[in-house]
Order: C-alpha cells, then structure tokens, then sequence
C-alpha cells in the first residue's frame, strides 16, 4: 500500500471519537495524515457509552470547567453534527428521599457555568414526561440531548478521508520509534495478516482512550490512567421523552437516556485492572443496581423488556487512589511529552468525553501545527460534518449521506430502484439499497462492521432476520463463499449474544431460545468455526 514509503506530519493512533476527530481537524489544516486503529472504529469507549449530550449540569457542582466545556460544545455540535444529534432536553428529578437543597445549589451552578437551567414545577414534569416516578418533589430542565456515536465517529472518519487523511483500521500499533528523545514514528502489525511495516511521522499523537498510557510507555513516558468501568442496559422502549437524570451527586443508576425508539439506562463506576479493559463483562451485581436506581426515576422499567447489557471503560486520568472515580474531573488532558518528560514529537490527547471530542481534537491539532510551525486555524466548530459538494458526492458511497440534513432523504430514495428502498434492517429503518451499497463499496468485510455503520442489528430485534438477509447479500454482491458467510453470520450472532446473556430471562430468555433454534436449528451455524 505504500504507507511505509510516505512521510507523515502526523500519526494518530487511536480510531475512538477523539483520534477521527484529531484526524479530521489535522486534514482540514492541511496536514498530510495518517489514522490508524488497531480493530474497528468505535471499539472502545465510544461504542460503549449513553450516548449523552451532556448540557453540563452533570459536573456543574463539583466540576465547573468540565461543565462549561460541555455547555460550549453541545450547542457545537447541534450545529454542526445535526444529523447525529437528537435535541430533547433532560429533567434533573428529586424524589422524597434527596435533600431539595441541592436542586438550588444545582441551578445556580448550572448559571454561573452558563447553562440554562429552569426549576419547574414537579406537575408540569409530570405532564411533558408523563412515566417520570410521580413522587417527585423537584424537576429542574436542561438542554440535555442525545447523541449517535456511532455516526458520529463515522461522519468525522468520511470528512477526514474527504480532506485527504489515511485510514488503516486493523492495523496495531506495537512500537514507537525513537531517536535521541524524538518520536519518529510507529511500528505497526497489521491483524489480519500478521505483516509488520514501520511508518514514519514529524509528530505522533496518541488518542489511545484507556489504553493510551500503555502506548506511553513504548516510549518510556508514563501516564497514570484511571480506568473507570461503568455499565449500562438498554430498554426495547423508547419509555422517556427527554433525559431523565436524579438531582444528587453523581451515583449509579441515575441517567436514563431516549435514543431512537429505545432508553439506555446507565452506569455504574468501578476501577478495574487495565488489564480488563480489553474485555469488560456486565455482572449480575451491576444488573441489579441500575435495575433498583433506573426504576426511581421511572418505575415501568420495571417491566419493560431489556434488550443488551454492556459496559465500557471510561479514560480518566488521576494520579490518586479513589476507588470509583466519580470524583475525577471528565476535564481533558492534553500533554505536550517535549515539555513534559522531554521526549519531541509526542503529544497524548484523552480524558475528556465523547460530546468534547471536538475541542478535544482542536487542542491536540493546535499543538501539533504549533510544533510544525503551521498557521492555519481550526475551523471543525463553523464547518458542519460532511457538507455536501459534488465532490464528496461522488466520492463516498450513498449510504453516508443517510439522515443528513444537508441533503434530502429524496435524494437518496431517487438512487435507488424500489425493490432497494425496502427495509432490511426494519428496526433500524435500514435499507436494501444501503447495505448492497456499502458491500459494493468494499467498505465493510464483515457483518459486525456492517452493523457499526449502518446500525443494522442494533435495534428491538438484535439481528434476528436482517442479519440472515444482509449473509446472503455478503455472497451475491460481496463475492464472498458460503462458508466464509456463515461464519461471519456466526461471529455476528455470537457478538449480540454477549450483550443478551446477561439479561435472559423472561421475554429476553424466550426471544433468545428462538433465535437458537433459527439460527442453531434452521441453519445449523454451530457448525460452523468463529474467529
Ligand atoms: C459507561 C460510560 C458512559 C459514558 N457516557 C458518556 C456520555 O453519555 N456522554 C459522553 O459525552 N461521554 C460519555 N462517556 C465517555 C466517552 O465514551 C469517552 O470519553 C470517549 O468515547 C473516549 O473516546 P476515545 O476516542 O478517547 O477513546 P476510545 O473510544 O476508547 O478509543 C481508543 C481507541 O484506541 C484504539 N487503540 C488502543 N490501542 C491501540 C494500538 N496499540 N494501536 C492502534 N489503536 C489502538 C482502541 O482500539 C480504541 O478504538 C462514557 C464512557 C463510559 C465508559
């Protein structure tokens, strides 16, 4: 491919939210830029969260500067990722048991970090989010709203690629190389074949979420991470119109978040070993906190079916011993490694969250021109993701512009034949013509990254027939062979399995017996061998 041979400005390592935005930034700056991630995009932190827009009044009490980053950057990216966004608002309750003082101490930090915060009166909760827990004694509402990562990450990686930057996915990053205290660049394994190519780079910029001090110490620096597991369960209903969060200080359980036609109920807070992190499971302990919390804010949880438990690890930065890290600031960490341990070349962005990925990303591309002595300035705040032009249009295949306001749906219905304009993913409103699309596009190899880009599998049924529907397309228009079909159809379905098995009872245990016995049963898919 000829990597290896380019000289970069920069390597950015890392393909969560932070790293594409970085990329994006950097390419639209004018620098030659290189991506690269060691598995798919959005395989950390990022596909592992609420998805919450935060107005900021989460942190306006004990964490004023994190607040008033969330604040600047939620109008941001309202207006700039539109089409990701999903501008609701959110409610901060109190139920008989919280103290009603600190809804006040609440609202006047909310002001002096400049977020609109509005005590309403609890009836008038009681009727704009009518399933809120009617003991209510206070509702305080925010600009809260939701925020899709997944097209998030992706509407940043097809703007990067847009404006120039190079994109490896699967390609792991396993040695920096150094010169007399520079970082000249990466050495890199590609994961699928093994191959190993060494790629050069003026300035190297880790975005490696929690695992980024683990990439610091290749070059013998150390950050101390904090790596704060948290889990969350999706609900089949869309059960609240706009966020509900408790009015207390930060605990479990107690953010409920509407997300297209379902509700992400979240999160605990543990440390756990960096050792985990690669593979972090929901306990049965962890079930029952959010199932006994999530049901004060909003009792019918109680009986609304769960879909998917997952968790994911939060990349904090703290050099203290607290045990659960809601205490630590959600600020963000930028670290120039010349100044601080006197290693050139080298820059860390992380801490942060996914809705400041943006700012996150122009502090880090900030310092990178500052040491390439480049002057232009950022313009991701003012600039919308992936603006329409010719250009783009042709370049990129149809299935990006889906829901962008900057174009029409009609347009994409105009593409397409209308035997293509048929769901297949009906949950997620996915259409025929989009999968065939992408699969064309030799963007996807598998139906898990068909899933990360589409939503496809994502919705109240969890792949059950879309999944069957998009294996075959992977053979008539991927040119794949049966057999590789099926065991990407078995990888697929074992993928969705680990976020069910902790919640099979009930419906979920009877959906999950019909599923085995489709996809056991009917296309006998345990024959076949998963990676
Ligand atoms: C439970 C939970 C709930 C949260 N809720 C919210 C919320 O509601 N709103 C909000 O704004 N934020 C939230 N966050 C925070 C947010 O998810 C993270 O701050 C953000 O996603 C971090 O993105 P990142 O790109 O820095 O890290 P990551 O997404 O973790 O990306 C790091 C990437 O680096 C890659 N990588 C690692 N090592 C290598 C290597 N050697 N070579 C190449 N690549 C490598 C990894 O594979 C990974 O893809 C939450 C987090 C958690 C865990």
């Amino acid at each position: 491919m000829g990597f290896s041979k380019k000289e970069y400005d920069v390597i950015i390592i890392g393909g969560g939210i932070t790293g594409v935005g970085t990329a994006r930034d950097c390419a639209m700056r004018g620098l030659k830029t290189l991506l690269l991630e060691r598995s798919d995009f959005a395989t950390g932190a990022t596909g592992r969260n609420h998805g919450l827009l935060h107005s900021g009044a989460r942190y306006a009490v004990n964490d004023p500067d994190s607040a008033a980053e969330c604040i600047r950057e939620n109008l941001i990216l309202r207006r700039i990722a539109s089409h990701c966004v999903e501008e609701h608002d959110g409610l901060f309750i109190s139920l008989p048991e919280d103290d009603l003082g600190y809804q006040y101490q609440l609202v006047e930090a909310c002001r002096s970090c400049g977020i609109p915060a509005e005590i309403i009166d609890p009836e008038e909760a009681k009727r704009i989010e009518p399933t809120v827990n009617p003991a209510l004694t206070g509702a305080v509402r925010v600009p809260d709203g939701s925020v899709d990562p997944f097209r998030l990450v992706q509407a940043n990686e097809l703007d990067a690629r847009m404006h120039g930057a190079d994109i490896l996915t699967y390609h792991e990053v396993i040695a920096l190389i150094t010169q007399a205290n520079r970082v000249e660049g990466v050495k890199v394994r590609n994961t699928q074949n093994n191959e190993e190519l060494e790629i050069r780079g003026k300035i190297t910029v880790n975005a490696a979420g929690i695992w980024s001090s683990t990439i610091a110490r290749m070059a013998g620096v150390e950050i101390t991470m904090f790596p704060s597991k948290g889990a969350l369960l999706i609900f089949a209903n869309r059960v609240n119109k706009m966020v509900i969060n408790r009015c207390h200080k930060a605990a479990n359980g107690d953010i409920l978040v509407p997300d297209g036609d379902v509700t992400i109920l979240g999160s605990t807070s543990d440390r756990v070993p960096i050792s985990e992190c690669d593979d972090v499971r929901v306990t049965p302990k962890e079930i029952a906190t959010l199932l006994r919390e999530g049901t004060k804010l909003v009792p019918v949880l109680s009986s609304t079916r769960i879909l998917r438990a997952y968790a994911g690890v939060r990349p904090l930065v703290a050099e203290d011993d607290e045990e659960a890290g809601r205490g630590i600031s959600r600020g963000i960490v930028c670290l120039d490694h010349e100044k601080r341990d006197g290693l050139a070349g080298f820059i860390t962005i992380t801490g942060g969250k996914l809705m400041t990925y943006r700012l996150m990303a122009e502090m880090a591309t900030d310092m990178v021109c500052d040491k390439l002595n480049v002057k232009r300035r950022c313009e991701t705040a003012v600039i919308a993701l992936n603006e329409a032009t010719d250009q783009t249009r042709k370049a990129i295949s149809r299935t990006t512009y889906k829901g962008l306001n900057s174009l029409p749906g009609k347009d994409d219905a105009a593409l397409w034949t209308s035997a293509e304009s048929l769901y297949l993913c009906e949950c997620e409103k996915v259409t025929l013509g989009e999968i065939k699309d992408l699969i064309a596009s030799g963007q996807v190899e598998t139906l898990t990254q068909l899933r990360r880009r589409t939503r496809m599998g994502m919705g109240k049924c969890p792949g059950r027939y879309c999944a069957l529907r998009a294996a075959r397309l992977m053979c008539s228009v991927g040119g794949k062979t049966t057999i590789d079909c099926g065991r990407d159809l078995a990888d697929f379905i074992n993928e969705r399995w680990k976020g069910i098995y902790p919640i099979t009872w009930d419906t979920t245990l009877a959906d999950a017996q019909y599923m085995a016995s489709v996809y056991k049963g009917l296309c006998g898919l345990d024959k076949f061998q998963t990676s």
